[in-house]
């Protein structure tokens, strides 16, 4: 907890020394790129609309009590943690494992 703590300062801190620098080199490389990053955009969108969508869903069933939510992690059995659902496949935004923040944080960076 402290060191999460710790971490969000340091980022605080980060953010607002780099603040001008990021949003200059941010807007000169939009200028340059604007096709690109359009079209990024546009994916992003859709890609987070279907994961906000899948979410809501999930939540909905779990407040209805239709799923459970695990007190464990289904990989490493972590339990006293905060237990995440991931979605292999948005359209499917019941079809969830459970894991930790740790174990959810592996998958998406491998
Ligand atoms: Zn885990
Ligand atoms: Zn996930």
């Amino acid at each position: 907890m402290i060191n999460k703590e710790k971490e969000r300062q340091t980022r605080i801190k980060w953010k607002k020394k780099n603040r001008g620098k990021i949003t200059l080199q941010d807007r000169e490389y939009r200028r340059r790129n604007k096709e690109k990053v359009s079209s990024w955009s546009k994916n992003w969108k859709k890609n987070n609309h279907d994961a906000t969508i899948a979410h809501q869903a999930l939540h909905r069933a779990i407040d209805y009590g239709l799923i459970q939510r695990p007190d464990a992690c289904s990989k490493c059995g972590a339990s006293d943690v905060l237990i995440d659902g991931h979605h292999e496949d948005y359209s499917k935004p019941l079809d969830v494992e459970w894991l930790c923040t740790s174990c959810h944080r592996l998958l998406h960076a491998a």
